[in-house]
């Protein structure tokens, strides 16, 4: 069994040696293969869960204490809407909104742009105290990274690389899935952008770097071509928050008139966690007590 397997997801932070630019990477492979057998995708819904998972978590590397972020992707193709969320902590979750869809491939990789379409990238920090922030842009490809890096560029106006590979096997598995974000920040010289763009130009695909068990050091070395101080390493999990009392929050939003009605038909309410599959079984008399609190 090959090493990526062995070890932990994780993600890291470095900047370049001298130099006002910012390098975040990570490896998540096991992380969206878990998404994957929770959400029973097919291949390019896998690869375009994956790759909102691994944007995703590419935009934690920015989150302090109780911080949280989502990014949600809306398109007109037979995706439809994919969304992942992660706390400060590196935990992730995600979903799409039509799993079960395979497309063709296309230049022998898997049609992300198409199953997405036309459509928005948003994206949601709850920043605590109440504060949020929102951002949206017009998707550019549907492909995600240059989505990512257009959303960075324009909307938060930090230019920015972005790339991020999901490979997914012939038998349906995940094998390798990573990314990296590449920032330049004020006082950034314009020759070493310069520079680490004609690199990228030449790169490999980051999830065949993956495949090849090269580590996080290595792959961001041969993006960047110049020494990397690293200063952060974190882990990254799946992880679903979700609790019975935030479902029975949730069921207020049915409305008095129907959690009567299921009450009076003695109905048990199945509600189903979109992130995690998990199954909560609400009875009539926890819809007693939840119309009873709204009415107080
Ligand atoms: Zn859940």
């Amino acid at each position: 069994m090959s090493h990526i397997y062995e070890t932990m997801d994780t993600l890291v932070k470095g900047i370049v040696k001298q130099e006002a630019i910012l390098v975040v990477g990570l490896i998540d492979t096991k992380t969206v293969e878990k998404a994957r057998l929770i959400h029973d995708t097919y291949p390019t819904a896998t690869a375009a869960l994956g790759r909102v998972i691994t944007g995703t978590l590419l935009l934690s590397s920015t989150l302090k204490k109780d911080q949280r972020l989502t990014l949600q992707v809306s398109g007109d193709g037979p995706l439809r809407e994919i969304v992942a969320e992660v706390d400060w902590l590196q935990g992730v979750r995600g979903y799409v909104r039509r799993p079960h869809i395979h497309l063709g491939l296309k230049n022998g990789k898997l049609d992300v742009g198409r199953a997405v379409g036309k459509g928005f990238l948003n994206v949601t920090k709850d920043l605590g105290l109440a504060l949020s922030y929102r951002g949206t842009v017009q998707l550019q490809t549907g492909e995600i990274a240059t989505d990512l890096a257009y959303y960075l560029t324009t909307s938060e106006q930090i230019p920015s690389a972005v790339s991020i590979g999901v490979y997914v096997d012939t038998d349906n598995s995940v094998k390798a899935s990573g990314g990296f974000m590449i920032q330049a920040l004020p006082g950034a010289q314009n020759e070493t952008i310069e520079f680490i763009e004609n690199r990228l130009a030449e790169l490999p695909p980051v999830s065949s770097m993956i495949l090849n068990e090269m580590s996080l050091p290595e792959i961001l070395g041969d993006a960047i071509g110049l020494p990397i101080y690293f200063f952060d390493k974190k882990e990254i999990h799946y992880h679903c928050p979700c609790t019975r009392d935030r479902v029975l929050d949730a069921i207020v939003a049915l409305g008095e008139k129907e959690i009567e009605d299921m009450i009076d038909k003695e109905k048990e309410l199945t509600i189903q966690c979109e992130f995690c599959k998990k199954d909560y079984v609400i009875l009539p008399e926890e819809l007693g007590s939840v119309l009873k609190s709204m009415r107080s």
